[in-house]
């Protein structure tokens, strides 16, 4: 079991952000406000994730840990439609199988919290009693102990950080109400607090700095179901404020980063860098997201449309916010 676990891990854990990532998108699906993340040499010693989540009953510990146990995809229907963000069910065991890791969870509504862990070649789990609050904490150890060709695609405990850092920056964006905290070799390196508006310009100085928050435009723009909303900065500025988000998901697709661009271009001229922060919803089943779990692309069933949407909502307040550029 353990040997399929880390083949299956190869696909899913390709370093340390990866396995923060996984673990941040359970606590998410599992309804969590808070999030606490904790990162000992750049992930590589330690991977601590604690949430105020749904937690995990007592009985269901052992099938958190097992392949293929997700109890978030009912129907084969439920693949159009994704709502949650985990689906395939494998990651724990993933990780599981490459690194030691623990599992202490607490639903409300349970008296005790039970830790449980894998063990051996066959991942046989053991569960224990523990002290915890209402939540789950999962802890991953020594990540890639026991896979040293892995381990050597490890880079620099500053590099991965870097990484971890990224994506929970990205995370910060895309939930404005939930409270996160990043800390590295017990230093605190963010803290998002929970924001009641979905329009934070506040946690968007927070991840952008301060001079893209100042500086960018507000677009708001919607029709046929479609709708877009977010910051862009069509001046080129070095910093690399790049983010795109379709339902609430972060991607980086193709489609709308060359609308995007393209709107700049037909309006501010070509620049380098532009800074964007958006936000594309439109009618979940006018979209698949799985195409690759890990590339962050989508494949829109009316891309053209899509693609026109968004180049006319950014040209819009590119040029309102700068009437002195030729039509
Ligand atoms: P998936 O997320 O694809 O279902 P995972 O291996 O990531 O698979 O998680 C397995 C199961 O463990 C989840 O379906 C969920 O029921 C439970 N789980 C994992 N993390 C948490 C958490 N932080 N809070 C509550 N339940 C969790
Ligand atoms: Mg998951």
């Amino acid at each position: 079991a353990r040997l399929a676990n880390q083949i299956a891990a190869g696909e899913v854990v390709e370093r340390p952000a990866s396995v923060v990532k996984e673990l941040v998108e359970n606590s998410i699906d599992a309804g969590a406000t808070r999030i606490q993340i904790d990162i000992e040499r750049g992930g590589h010693k330690l991977i601590r994730i604690r949430d105020n989540g749904a937690g995990i009953v007592k009985d269901e510990l052992t099938l958190a840990l097992s392949r293929h146990a997700t109890s978030k995809l009912k129907t084969l229907d439920d693949l159009e439609c994704i709502s949650s963000l985990g689906f395939r069910g494998e990651a724990l065991a993933s990780i599981s199988s490459v690194s030691r890791l623990t599992l202490s969870s607490k639903p409300a509504d349970q008296e005790t919290a039970w830790q449980a862990f894998a063990e051996g070649r066959d991942m046989t789990v053991q569960i224990q009693p523990t002290a915890h609050p209402d939540g789950t904490t999962i802890e991953v150890k020594d990540l890639f102990f026991n896979t040293p060709a892995r381990r050597k695609f490890l880079r620099t405990e500053k590099t991965e950080f870097s990484h971890i850092d990224e994506l929970i920056k990205r995370i910060a964006l895309s939930r404005f109400d939930l409270a996160l905290t990043l800390t590295h070799n017990q230093k605190v390196i963010r803290q998002f607090r929970a924001r009641p508006d979905p329009y934070s310009v506040e946690r968007v100085a927070q991840v952008a700095g301060k001079v893209f928050a100042q500086q960018a435009s507000f677009v708001e723009s919607g029709h046929d179901g479609l709708k877009l909303y977010g910051w862009v900065l069509p001046v080129g500025c070095s910093n690399q404020t790049q983010y795109t988000y379709v339902n609430g998901r972060m991607m980086r697709d193709k489609l709308i980063l060359h609308a995007i661009r393209q709107a700049f271009e037909e309006t501010a001229g070509a620049v380098d860098t532009p800074g964007f922060v958006i936000y594309l919803e439109l009618d979940p089943t006018q979209v698949d997201v799985n195409v690759h779990p890990a590339k962050h692309e989508v494949r829109f069933h009316q891309a053209r449309l899509i693609h026109d949407f968004i180049v006319q909502a950014v040209k819009q307040v590119v040029l309102s916010e700068r009437p002195e550029l030729p039509l």
